[in-house]
């Protein structure tokens, strides 16, 4: 699952502010691993989503990834 947006941001090649594509991807680590680490990562998930809510909580299993619309660079955000 995937989520995309535009983003006014600055781009290290362009030197500028330039347009970028926001895509939101499912951090894969969310699935891989081994049970301990799922059981491990669902809890950290229920204790998050009593903390700051579940939006917060859905929002923190996925990557941001920023890629310029000029030159293609592509920035990974957690
Ligand atoms: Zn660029």
């Amino acid at each position: 699952m995937f989520m995309t947006s535009k983003e006014k941001r600055h781009c290290q090649p362009c030197n500028q502010e330039t347009s970028h594509v926001v895509v939101l991807v499912r951090k894969e680590s969310a699935f891989a691993g081994d049970e301990k680490q799922s059981t491990k990562e669902f809890i950290a998930g229920l204790i998050k989503g009593w903390a700051v809510g579940p939006f917060l909580a859905e929002m923190d299993d996925f990557e941001r990834h920023l890629i310029c619309e000029c030159c293609g660079q592509k920035t990974v955000e957690d």
